[in-house]
């Protein structure tokens, strides 16, 4: 552990007493930076505003499916919840206070996915129900706060949206708005195009490096022993094989049109990381660590 680093986690330990305090309050230095507010901002939307510059949605991991809203039945949609990315995003939580002192913002749907679509554009994710449009509001305007108080004390910040998938093939599936098509044929890649275009502006490392190199966040992942694509260890999906490549909240938050100091992509994590305790542990763990690597070896933040 370096002296730095030694400061300030003893700083953020000496702060945390403050914890629960009105957000408002905090002043606008990072080491001061320790208030956190979680608060239900109605019946179904959980926020919690942290103090680094990391932030996690959750869009698709609610059970809560009252009879009172009409289920959606358009046509085309995926209503399939993404099981344990709830509980997987509080572990993720405690390791960050355990392990470095510090808390992520976490913004989490408790609504079934069957109700409303957290993770696609109106009317797609109500199905045109009205009762829905509020509470589907909410929802993304308090990702837009929690990247906004980030961004007032980092100079960029890392946004994750947190999923699950079915696929048999146990690695997560990192989404940087690539199709599989385009992560098999690196030379078409555009870097402004991707989820991290604000990142690969701000520092000298390249979009290789960032996706399939070793400062990619799949590459750093992997090496603690949890699969994932792309990776310098597996680069992009077969043509046969199932991947997630992204959806509209990455594309949305990382929009270097709105949001240009933004970065951040996609995780789909595969049943083996979720589905026990111990396993969302272990994982928690991992991603925490990774994330930590991650800025210090592409970014300056934290460090
Ligand atoms: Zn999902």
């Amino acid at each position: 552990m370096n002296r730095n680093y030694t400061l300030f986690f003893l700083l953020l330990f000496a702060a945390t007493n403050v914890q629960f305090s009105n957000f408002h309050s905090t002043k606008p230095s990072r080491l001061n930076s320790n208030s956190i507010k979680q608060q239900w901002i109605d019946d179904f939307t959980w926020v919690q505003y942290g103090n680094m510059p990391l932030v996690i949605s959750v869009p698709h991991g609610g059970t809560i499916a009252p009879d009172s809203i009409a289920t959606r039945s358009c046509p085309g949609i995926t209503t399939v919840t993404d099981s344990y990315t709830i509980e997987l995003a509080k572990a993720i939580d405690s390791v960050f206070m355990a392990d470095y002192g510090m808390h992520p913002s976490l913004v989490i749907t408790h609504l079934k996915r069957s109700k409303l679509d957290q993770n696609r554009p109106l009317p797609e994710a109500n199905c045109n129900n009205e009762q829905m449009v509020a509470i589907w509001n909410r929802f993304h305007q308090s990702i837009d706060t929690a990247l906004q108080m980030a961004l007032q004390k980092s100079p960029q910040c890392l946004y994750i949206d947190l999923h699950g998938h079915g696929h048999a093939n146990q690695r997560l599936e990192l989404g940087y708005l690539l199709t599989d098509d385009e992560l098999r044929n690196p030379a078409t890649i555009i870097p402004s195009k991707t989820s991290i275009a604000s990142l690969i502006a701000s520092t000298k490392n390249t979009a290789e490096d960032l996706l399939t190199g070793k400062n990619a966040f799949g590459s750093i992942i992997a090496s603690k022993g949890f699969a994932a694509i792309p990776s310098i260890q597996d680069k992009a999906p077969l043509a046969n094989e199932l991947y997630f490549d992204g959806g509209y909240n990455t594309k949305r938050y990382t929009s270097t049109s709105t949001y240009p100091n933004v970065f951040g992509w996609q995780i789909e994590s595969n049943k083996d990381v979720r589905f026990t305790a111990a396993k969302r542990s272990a994982f928690a763990k991992a991603l925490a660590a990774a994330i930590m690597e991650y800025y210090k070896m592409n970014t300056p933040l934290l460090f």
